[in-house]
């Protein structure tokens, strides 16, 4: 791994304990998550300018009016989803810094991450080529129509916010799966989507803020 940002001190390894603990206190209990949360560095994926910040639990502005999600929802929204089992093949809408996707790719044995934004995805691809990320796979896509050709997902993440839940995703969700998602606009809260055989069950969790899920690439 290459030690871009080092030698400015939050680099370490004590800074990115004092996340994992604060990460406990807020209420994370899946010891797997935290894990994958302490192995990835946060600071690659964030601005210099920024990278003080990067172990601060807070969004943080990733370019072209995106934010890379605070800590906790990245570490929240995983384990609802991974809800104590281990993941096969997941699929993220929303790479952004590729950030979430790093982590993911701690916890599933395939992942991969659609991004609209066509420079966020090419930055997103050199962060984790630097970090030797092997099984997460990028896409330059409109995450609304999902992954066809490689679903079924039994596990699905989106990092915008979408007034309802995209038809297709729900398709390619697998039985047994599990989807987590921010809905709603103004007002948002966390849902989670179980795949059952006999359909589907919608579970509404805590209040949120995403940006938005926007429709065609850029
Ligand atoms: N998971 C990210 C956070 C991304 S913020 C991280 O760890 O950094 C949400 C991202 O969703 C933005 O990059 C935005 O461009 C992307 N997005 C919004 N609508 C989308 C769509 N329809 N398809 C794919 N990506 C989309």
């Amino acid at each position: 791994m290459n030690v871009r940002h080092s030698g400015i001190g939050m680099t370490s390894q004590r800074t990115r304990n004092r996340l994992i603990e604060r990460l406990r206190v807020q209420g994370i209990q899946d010891e797997m998550v935290l894990a994958a949360m302490n192995a990835v560095p946060r600071h690659i994926f964030i601005d210099e300018a920024l990278s003080s910040r990067a172990y601060d639990d807070v969004s943080l502005p990733l370019g072209f009016g995106q934010t890379i999600s605070q800590p906790y929802i990245v570490a929240r929204m995983i384990e609802i989803m991974r809800d104590g089992s281990p993941l096969n093949r997941v699929l993220e809408i929303g790479t952004g810094c590729g950030y979430q996707a790093a982590v993911l790719a701690q916890l599933a044995r395939e992942v991969y991450s659609v991004e609209r934004v066509k420079p966020l995805y090419e930055r997103a691809a050199s962060y984790l080529k630097e970090l030797q990320v092997a099984n997460a796979t990028l896409r330059y896509a409109d995450g609304n129509t999902g992954l066809p050709e490689i679903a079924p997902f039994d596990g699905i993440i989106m990092a915008a916010a979408a007034t309802h839940v995209p038809q297709a995703l729900l398709e390619q969700l697998a039985v047994g799966g599990r989807m987590v998602l921010p809905l709603g606009a103004q007002e948002q809260y966390l849902c989670l989507i179980e795949r059952h055989a006999q359909g589907y069950r919608e579970t509404r969790l805590e209040a949120v803020r995403f940006v938005p899920l926007l429709m065609g690439k850029a």
